[in-house]
Parts: structure tokens; sequence; C-alpha cells
């Protein structure tokens, strides 16, 4: 059975002592033995981090136990992969407070703290990852965002004002639409218009199979379609819609031809957001860039769709700053129990500050990923948990009881 090490960091459920801390310790402390689990547990006041190393089944049924223990809540997974030999083998059980940091630090064997919080103990000033996330938790990096929701509280929920529908489609292409919602306004700001079959089809059902001629022709024909119904239900926020980069580079006078549909229908060109992937591959940035800047100028929107999810990454984004991105559901979902999604996305958030370009999360499919989401600074959520894409016609909005009493 393969031997293997794991961390996670969770938060404490009350206040601690040393003193219980230590009996806690020496009391699992045998448990431990004759499973034949090492590691390290540490606690700051608030947050424990735990470091196990032991075979695989073992420690999965130790992280059953761990997770229904009532003492701690908000475990989140930092690291969990295959080792060859123990790391922490040499720790000692007993407690430490150290006056740097006020820092408890209870481990399987006697070790000096200084080399713990210095982490020069092992040889060649090799730091293994586990160490390495050890000393980010001990400079309080992994430690808990605060939940701010003083603005939200000050406004009810405002409804989308029609519940309208398209009754009778004149159009030649289908849609739905998904809110997305901003929790400080507590409205939706925008309509994302997604496009399906006459009977709901998928959208790779619509666009899959089309050769690239004709699936560019009709991705540009069809946003036609989208703004048309946008203004027939009456919406008065942004619209999102989706192209591929090349047909916008391939079809004639493309964004000429949005931006005019927009002002014709009475929707400002300002209200329009392009949300563009980089599912083809674009292998002439220069003239992409052009293409940008003519969103730009007539006063358009750009938003970069599904950001991190393999194509639209970091090399997009150091290519051009868009207005808004759109972090994808692969990385927003289950962040609030994920120590890599919580590292990735409060990195993407910090960057897009600096930039000035508005972070939207996407696929937002429950409330521990949203709490932490909004703890984290996010303030716009498009996803099932509001609202699920609705053909035809505008969903209504589910508004989260935490945010509306
Ligand atoms: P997208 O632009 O990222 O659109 C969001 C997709 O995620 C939608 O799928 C939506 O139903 C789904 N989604 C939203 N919230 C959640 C959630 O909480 N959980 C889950 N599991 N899914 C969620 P949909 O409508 O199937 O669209 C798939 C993709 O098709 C879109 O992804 C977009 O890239 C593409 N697409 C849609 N319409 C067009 C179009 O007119 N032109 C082009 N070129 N692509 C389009
Ligand atoms: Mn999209
Ligand atoms: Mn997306």
């Amino acid at each position: 059975m393969q031997l293997y090490q794991l961390l996670y960091k969770s938060t404490a459920t009350e206040d601690f002592k040393i003193e219980f801390l230590e009996n806690f310790v020496s009391e699992i402390a045998l448990k431990n033995k004759k499973h034949g689990i090492t590691g390290c547990l540490l606690y700051d006041g608030t947050h424990f981090l735990q470091i196990l190393e032991g075979k695989y089944t073992t420690l999965s049924q130790l992280m059953d136990v761990i997770e229904s223990d009532q003492r701690h809540t908000e475990i989140v997974m930092l690291l969990k992969e295959p080792i060859v030999e123990r790391e922490y083998i040499n720790w000692s059980m007993r407690s430490v407070e150290t006056d740097a940091s006020a820092m408890t630090c209870i481990t399987s064997q006697y070790e000096d703290v200084a080399n713990l919080l210095s982490l020069k103990r092992r040889k060649d000033n090799y730091l293994s990852r586990a160490d390495l996330i050890l000393n980010a938790f001990l400079n309080g990096e992994w430690s808990n965002r605060q939940l701010d929701f003083i603005y939200s509280f000050a406004k009810p929920p405002s409804k989308i004002k029609s519940s309208k529908l398209i009754v009778e489609n004149t159009y030649p292409y289908y849609f739905a639409f998904q809110p997305i919602i901003d929790i400080v306004a507590m409205e939706a700001s925008c309509i994302e218009v997604l496009i399906r079959g006459p009977n709901g089809e998928s959208p790779e059902n619509v666009l899959g199979g089309l050769d690239p001629n004709e699936l560019h022709t009709l991705d540009v024909d069809s946003k036609m379609t989208s703004l048309a119904m946008m203004a027939e239900l009456e919406f008065e926020g942004y619209v999102s819609i989706n192209l591929l980069p090349m047909s916008l580079l391939e079809v004639p006078y493309a964004i000429e031809r949005i931006s005019h549909q927009a002002y014709k229908l009475g929707i400002p060109p300002d209200k329009v957001v392009i949300e563009i992937t980089e599912q083809e591959l674009i292998d002439n940035i220069e003239k992409f860039l052009e293409l940008v800047n003519l969103i730009r100028v007539h006063g358009m929107k750009l938003a970069i769709d599904d950001f991190g999810a393999g194509y639209a990454g970091l090399s997009l984004l150091a290519n051009f700053q868009p207005h808004k991105i759109k972090i994808d559901r692969s990385i927003i979902t289950g962040v609030a129990n994920d120590g890599p999604r919580e590292a990735i996305i409060e990195s993407v958030i910090h960057c897009a500050h600096r930039l000035g370009i508005e972070v939207i999360a996407e696929g937002v499919e429950n409330e521990n990923d949203l709490k932490w989401l909004i703890a984290s600074g996010i303030t716009k959520f498009q996803g099932y948990y509001f609202a699920k894409p609705k053909f035809q016609a505008l969903p209504e909005i589910n508004w989260p009881k935490f945010l509306t009493t």
C-alpha cells in the first residue's frame, strides 16, 4: 500500500487552551502510532494545520473521522500525494508556544521549534512542498478572509422586471438566458445569452459539426437574434453574447454589425459585452489585438470567458486586458474546501484588481463556495445556485437567505 502525505487546514470551532491540546494530542498520538501515522498539528488560535503521513487507506479512514469532528470546521485540503519516505517521522508529541507568532505547535516527537519555524532542519536545505505550505501557514497566508456583508444588507433584491418570455419565435435562432448577479446592487446586472436548438438543444449540438465557414457566419448572424430578443425582453442591464474570436476575425464587419444592431434596437453599445474564449487558435495576435481595439472603439465591452479552463489563460491576459474576466467553473466549483483552487482564485482576483479588470465567478452551485467567494472579494456571480439558463425567457433568481435577511 502506497505511503501518502496529506495536509489540510481547518477552523477551530472554539478557543482551545494549550493544556487541552496537549491532552488531545497525546491521546491521538497513541492511536496514530498504532495505525502507522506520523505528522504534526499546528494551531494559531483560529486555524489548525495538520500534516499526516501513512498508508493511503488508513489516511482516508482517518480523514473520515477528522471531517466529522465537531471541534473544527471549514476543512480545506492543501496537499494529498504519494511520498517515498516519511518527512515528519521524528516530530515529537509535545506542545510549544512560540513567542514570535503565538503559534501553538504540537508535533509528534521532540524537535526545536526554532527549527520548525525556520524550516532549515532538512539536510541540503531542501524544503518539501509540505514544508513550504507549513511556512506559508506560519506567515498567515492561509488565514480565513472575513465575510463582509455590510453593503449587501443595505438593499432588498430587485426582481428582474418582467418575467417575460419570447412567446412566438419569429427569429431564425433560439436562445437561453442566464443572469449574472451583482450582490452589491442586489440585482441581475447582466444577462448572458446562450445559443440553443429549437427544442432547447445544447450549443455543442447547434454549433458542432459545422464547417468553420458556416460556424463563423452562424455565430455572428445569430447575435442579431440574441440582441433582438434582449430588446424584446426589456432587460435594462448588460447583455453578454458569446463569440468565437475567429468569427470576429473571419466574418466581414462582424463588430460593426453587432454594434449597429444594438444601436438600432435601442440597446446602448456600452451595455453589450462580447465574451470570447481561446477555443480556437488565434494565430494572428496582431490582427486579434486590432479587433479588440475595434470593439473598444464601438464602445462595447470585452470579457474573457472560461478563464483558466486551459485555453483562455495567462498569455491571453498578458497580451490584452479586457473589461471582465469570467473565472471558469472548473476552478470555482469546490473552492471552499480546496487549497489549490483557493490560492489560484485569490491570485486571479489580486491580478485583476491591479489591472482594473472586473471578476465574475462562473458556475457557482452551492452556498459554501459562494460564501468563500464573497469573503475573497468577488461581487459578481453566475451559476445554477442563483439561476439556471432558461429557454427563450428570463429566469427567476433564487436569492440566498444569508444575503437577504
Ligand atoms: P459559457 O459561455 O461559459 O456559458 C456558460 C455555460 O455554463 C452554459 O452552458 C451554462 O448553462 C453553464 N452554467 C452556468 N452556470 C452553471 C452552473 O452553476 N453549473 C453548471 N454545471 N453549469 C453552469 P451552455 O449553455 O451549455 O453553453 C456552453 C458553452 O457554449 C458556453 O459556455 C459558450 O462557450 C458556448 N456558446 C453558447 N452560445 C454560444 C454562441 O452563441 N456562440 C458561441 N460561439 N458559443 C456559444
Ligand atoms: Mn459565456
Ligand atoms: Mn464560461
